[in-house]
């Protein structure tokens, strides 16, 4: 065979792919195909790439031009799809293809050497030395057909991997979502508005049950050869929003489809096992795969449904490097291959809402909760006027928590704010724990005995006296979660209280052990960050307590709101979701508050999101912010707050076009973080084409200005 010439996809800054030679090693080597991974030399290293495309001729020199090291044949090609996929995300986004394709193989893929590569592919039973298969083959000439080796390591008595584990009945409203999910016979992007409990997990699983059969009747009827049980017959991915939402899924699909190949991705996982399954979901042996934002741009070749749950969430959005939202990202997915995708909430982002009442997204809506006898909680505010708190806790929150625990019942207090307390502060002298490098303060971290900043991780021991006046009496000000426990067990010595935030969870399987053992009944009550507000069905927990959320309600972030909204209704709906109280009531939400007559609380309390999210879009639409306008925001840092100012002021003037507007350059709110200064620039079109069209020639122009400034660009940023 000939030499030929490859355009590679590699992870890099630059915005270009790269031209190499390709010529095969041995007389038989089939020429590399369009999205095989492929290793070159790269300046003065070598590194995996992606073939893009195969060029007819080259702008370099023939002598400058390398020799493609080594391909990976025992890797099957991305698909067609999977690169269309990152070229619309590369594209839309404004980043360079391949550092949209490459991050997101597992590492195990991208190095240099094939050792692990191998190891998870034998594992998969996929790697048989080609001359070794072939052998096998001759011997087994009824097994022609099956294109997999992994067909022999099934037994022919296996089960039904269909078959399915005890599900319950559905109710109507779930009958109906799962109906209209599995009949979609096209890209329907299907909004399952339901409220908290109200079994939407059940309307996931028994929709991806009924496309998961059909497909597999599909198969048996139209191939004449026997079906390879390896292959999944079609595929589905579930996004979920935290990696500790994942086993408690997990263990619900595998109970259900006990025989089905379920993988999990997440950044969680040791190498080996996420490249295991990003291999097995790239191979079509997956069935459902269940991850984390990450988990959209992986190879899924059969894929047949999207379920974003929560979709609301703010992690679905990545906020650094491709900053993309993962979405935005499936529902894209959705229509390119033309199958549902569904977006799962009880308080959806007012994007998706927008859409919805465009018409645009289907609204399936589930108005009850699922379980019997369960209802709504119900949700009052305490007035800390009246009740003033002691230790951040009002009386009535004390004696509403103390009446559970004589029940036998669980209590969960909601404050979004980890630490001991957020300041410590000198009453002689004035002095405060402000962070060295940043515009923040240090925050106390008691049983650590340490203060730390939660923007640059810096550590330092807890002072014994003020630094400044000596004065060895120094006062915490303010609480986070660890304050809120150690005033929990002093006034309920007996109780039995954890903690779960990010500092209780540092260590690997540590979360994991903490929801289990609140699952069995081993805590009383329990703190916690918004790590516990969502998702988890915790069966025997009646009370949730709202402790600071006030704050969130003069920020100057548009979106704060929307946001606060959503997580109250969160954690209000971890309140009796199995049913009645030992005494006959339902869960209950107490919110602590200064304003208790403030329209968003008097909203959570009538469960209202309808009436809630009305207002916000109306909002919305007459200060034309999103999904009203679209937005770019050009972000600036350097050790000077004037370099950044400047270089924004450059880009503001590169560039005029119609209906786009370049707002001043402004310092962040947060304006120094690990002695860097930061600014930004926002650009606003009330037309997302006429948007993207502006960013590819405005980037073009930034790339060439001089500047000590390190910039970039996020499209449809959701922190502003
Ligand atoms: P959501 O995700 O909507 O908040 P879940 O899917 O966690 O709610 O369901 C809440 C509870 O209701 C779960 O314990 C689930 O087992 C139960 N459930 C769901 N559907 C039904 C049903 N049709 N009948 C009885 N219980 C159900
Ligand atoms: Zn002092
Ligand atoms: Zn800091």
């Amino acid at each position: 065979m000939e030499q030929c010439l490859l355009q590679v996809a590699l992870d890099t800054p630059l915005h270009t792919v790269f031209d190499y030679r390709w010529q095969p090693a041995t007389p038989d080597e089939p020429m590399p195909a369009i999205g095989q991974l492929v290793v070159v030399p790269f300046g003065r290293r070598e590194a995996v790439g992606v073939v893009v495309g195969h060029a007819a001729q080259t702008d370099l020199q023939a002598d400058k031009i390398k020799d493609v090291i080594a391909v990976r044949h025992q890797l099957p090609p991305m698909s067609a799809h999977w690169l269309a996929l990152c070229g619309f995300a590369a594209d839309y986004y404004q980043r360079p293809l391949g550092e949209v394709m490459l991050p997101g193989l597992p590492k195990n893929l991208r190095a240099l050497t094939t050792v692990a590569l191998d190891k998870a592919l034998k594992a998969l039973g996929r790697l048989a030395a080609p001359k070794k298969s072939k052998a096998r083959r001759k011997t087994r000439t009824e097994a022609e057909a099956i294109p997999s080796a992994v067909a022999e390591l099934v037994p022919p008595d296996a089960p039904d991997p269909l078959h399915l584990g005890e599900a319950p009945a559905l109710n109507p409203a779930q009958q109906q979502a799962v109906d209209a999910i599995a009949g979609a016979k096209d890209f329907a992007p299907l909004l399952l508005y339901g409220v908290t409990g109200s079994g939407k997990t059940e309307v996931y699983l028994q929709a991806a049950a009924a496309i998961l059969r059909r497909a597999a009747d599909e198969a048996a009827a139209s191939q004449a050869a026997p079906v390879d049980p390896a292959v999944a017959p079609a595929q589905i991915l579930v996004l979920v929003p935290e990696i500790n939402l994942t086993p408690q899924l997990e263990g619900n699909i595998r109970a259900r489809f006990p025989h089905l190949n379920v993988v999990a991705l997440h950044s969680g996982l040791a190498e080996g096992e996420r490249a295991r399954n990003w291999l097995a979901a790239h191979l079509g042996q997956a069935h459902i795969v269940l991850g984390t934002r990450l988990a959209i741009l992986s190879s899924l070749p059969a894929l047949k449904l999207i379920v974003i749950d929560e979709e609301h969430d703010p992690s679905y959005k990545q906020q650094e490097g491709l900053r993309y939202s993962a979405r935005d990202l499936a529902v894209w997915r959705a229509h390119q291959l033309g199958i549902p995708v569904v977006l799962g909430s009880a308080t959806p982002s007012l994007e998706t809402w927008h859409h919805a009442q465009a018409g645009r997204y289907r609204r399936l809506e589930l108005r009850q909760r699922a379980a019997q006898q369960a209802v709504l909680p119900t949700v009052k505010v305490i007035d800390m006027e009246r009740d003033k708190p002691v230790d951040g806790l009002t009386a009535g929150l004390i004696a509403a928590v103390r009446k559970r625990l004589e029940q036998g019942e669980q209590s969960l207090l909601f404050l979004n704010r980890r630490g001991y307390a957020p300041v410590l502060a000198c009453d002689a002298c004035g002095w405060i724990s402000n962070c060295m490098r940043c515009d923040a303060f240090m925050v106390v971290h008691r049983p650590e005995r340490r203060l730390r900043c939660h923007h640059c991780s810096l550590e330092l021991a807890i002072p014994r006296a003020c630094p400044t006046c000596g004065n060895v009496d120094l006062q915490p000000l303010g609480r986070g979660t660890q304050r809120v426990e150690e005033g929990l067990q002093a006034i309920f010595p007996g109780a039995r209280v954890l903690r779960i935030d990010a500092d209780s969870t540092r260590l690997k399987g540590s979360a994991q052990s903490a929801f289990d053992s609140v699952h069995r009944g081993e805590v009383d009550i329990l703190v916690g960050t918004q790590m516990v507000a969502k998702g988890h069905d915790f069966k025997k927990l009646t009370l949730v307590g709202v402790l600071n959320p006030d704050t969130a309600l003069f920020s100057h972030d548009y979106r704060a709101s929307e946001r606060l909204f959503a997580q109250l209704m969160q954690v209000a709906g971890r309140a009796g979701r199995a049913g009645l109280s030992a005494d006959g009531s339902s869960g209950e939400v107490l919110i602590q508050t200064r304003y208790p007559h403030h329209p968003l609380y008097q909203a959570v309390m009538r469960h209202d999101y309808d009436g809630f999210a009305g207002e916000l879009l109306e909002e919305r639409r007459q200060a034309h912010f999103p999904p009203f306008m679209y937005q770019a925001l050009l972000r600036a840092e350097a050790r000077e707050l004037d370099t950044a100012l400047a270089f924004l002021k450059q880009a503001a003037t590169l560039l005029e076009a119609p209906a786009i507007t370049i707002n001043e350059p402004i310092p962040m709110t947060l304006m120094r973080v690990a002695n860097v200064e930061r600014a930004q620039l926002l650009v606003e079109c009330p037309s997302r084409p006429a948007l993207q069209g502006f960013l590819k020639q405005w980037l073009a122009a930034l790339r060439q200005l001089k500047t000590r400034a390190r910039w970039s660009l996020e499209v449809d940023p959701v922190d502003i």
